[in-house]
């Protein structure tokens, strides 16, 4: 059922008009689109987005939806670097009014129940988590939840890191920036040695920093079914 309801819209496609973009971090950019009224997702789904301006190659590419249902507006953050691939030049060239598509959004990392959860973010894979917790706070149910954000990036650049800085004032929410494999290691074992197996655990980010994690969490005898994936390709 939870599969179907998760896969299925994925053969729903509708256009998105585009609002504005702008630079979060170096190398990395936001962009807004007006969100319909009968569009929802649950937190930390994507989306399949389809450049529809120009013909290029490889035209599609999935992006998390980075603002929470609440929000009413849908938001995606991507890594751009100097040599971008048609896909993300195309994304550049947008202006106010102009249409990308989506289909979905779909996935299910998103958080099913109360069970404390840690939730780790390699550099531009925050974006899940940004709706999340966004949608934590916005739903106001927090106190039933214990949620541990760890957000690792070797350059120290944390994209919504006022946002998440307000966020963490929330009772149940922890947000912890790191920079070493090492320490990340050690708060994944505090989290780990507590709660074990009754702990839910989500990783997300570029897929070789993906598969490591997920090594250390299955060494740490925490079982497979408790262990979500967004694994970024193409980094
Ligand atoms: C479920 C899911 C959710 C995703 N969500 C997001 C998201 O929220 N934000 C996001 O940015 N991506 C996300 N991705 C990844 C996204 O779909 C693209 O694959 C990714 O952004 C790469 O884009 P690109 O192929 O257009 O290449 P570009 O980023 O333009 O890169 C072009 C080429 O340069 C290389 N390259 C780019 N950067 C580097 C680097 N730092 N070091 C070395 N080589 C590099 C790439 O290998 C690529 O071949 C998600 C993927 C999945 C599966």
């Amino acid at each position: 059922m939870g599969f179907f309801q998760d896969t299925l819209p994925i053969f729903k496609k509708r256009e998105l008009s585009f609002l504005e973009s702008y630079k979060e971090a170096e190398d990395v950019y936001t962009f807004l689109f007006e969100k319909e009224k009968d569009l929802t997702w649950k937190a930390g789904q994507h989306g399949l987005f389809s450049i529809t301006h120009k013909t290029i190659k490889k035209s599609i590419r999935p992006f998390s939806v980075a603002s929470s249902p609440t929000e009413n507006i849908v938001k995606i953050t991507m890594g751009i670097s100097d040599d971008p691939s048609d896909f993300k030049k195309a994304m550049l060239e947008l202006k106010q009014g102009m249409k990308v598509s989506m289909s979905g959004p779909v996935g299910s990392f998103y958080l099913k129940d109360n069970s404390p959860s840690l939730l780790i973010a390699g550099g531009i894979g925050i974006t899940p988590f940004r709706s999340i917790v966004k949608q934590i706070v916005a739903e106001g149910n927090g106190v039933q939840k214990q949620i541990n954000l760890l957000y690792i990036d070797s350059k120290k650049s944390y994209i919504y890191k006022d946002e998440l800085d307000g966020i963490a004032s929330n009772p149940s929410i922890s947000v912890t920036y790191l920079y070493s494999r090492n320490d990340l290691h050690q708060e994944i074992d505090k989290f780990t040695t507590l709660n074990k197996n009754n702990g839910k655990y989500f990783i997300a980010g570029p897929k070789p920093m993906v598969d490591s994690i997920s090594a250390h969490l299955k060494n740490n005898n925490i079982s497979k079914r408790n262990i979500k994936k967004d694994a970024f390709i193409g980094y």
